[in-house]
């Protein structure tokens, strides 16, 4: 019989990632907190030279991984080629960098007078009206930022979703910009050491390898 793997707090993170959506909706300002998922994958990747984050921490791959193995909701097929191919991978980085400094771009108009557009867009074309939630206790551009992140936050639950139900549960992994942008930090800053030894280790490979498979 296989033996039950014993469960550490890592691996309840997922609870942490379906807070940090629900606290959204309740109130927008929450939004920020997702600086923390970018940041600190950003660093353990910087300083530590590993996906770590990608393979411990992140609650959204957790959350996409319970999804789609325990409540059955992914067809579990592997993912079209092209998802993994380095051109699409850092074309959709690029795109969504963009679309990031765009939505600073407007954080930074309000910041200097524009008005504030209590709009969350999805998918980069639907704007949904969000005149619920009371920013008038915070700056106009503190409120135009949460907006703004909350709908990148959203669009990329949306099409992790999709893809879990589509393939396999953490396909959204194989493209994920985040996942994406440590690979190639680490490749970087491990490039000697994968010189030296043929190999970049297994703490390095990330689930956006593992989920194509
Ligand atoms: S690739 Fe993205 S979603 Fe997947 S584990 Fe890494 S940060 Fe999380």
């Amino acid at each position: 019989m296989k033996e039950q793997k014993k469960k550490r707090w890592s691996d309840y993170l997922w609870i942490v990632e379906l807070c940090y959506l629900s606290l959204g909706l309740f109130n927008i300002l929450f939004a920020w907190l997702g600086m923390l998922f970018f940041c600190i994958p950003l660093f353990v990747a910087i300083f530590g030279g590993s996906k770590a984050y990608c393979n411990r921490y992140c609650g959204r791959g957790q959350l996409f991984g319970l999804l789609g193995e325990k409540l059955k909701l992914s067809r579990n097929v592997p993912p079209p080629k092209f998802l993994r191919h380095p051109l699409f991978r850092y074309g959709f980085l690029t795109f969504f960098m963009i679309m990031f400094c765009l939505m600073l771009f407007s954080t930074y108009r309000v910041f200097t007078g524009a008005p504030l557009s209590q709009t969350v867009t999805l998918l980069w074309v639907f704007r949904l009206p969000w005149h619920w939630a009371d920013v008038s206790f915070a700056a106009p551009w503190i409120g135009q930022f949460a907006f703004g992140f909350f709908g990148v936050m959203l669009t990329s639950t949306i099409l992790g979703l999709i893809t879990m139900v589509l393939f396999r549960p953490r396909s959204w992994c194989v493209y994920c910009p985040m996942g994406t942008m440590t690979q190639g930090i680490c490749k970087l800053r491990n490039g000697k050491k994968v010189r030296e030894y043929g190999s970049s280790g297994k703490e390095n490979r990330g689930p956006a390898e593992a989920a194509g498979e």
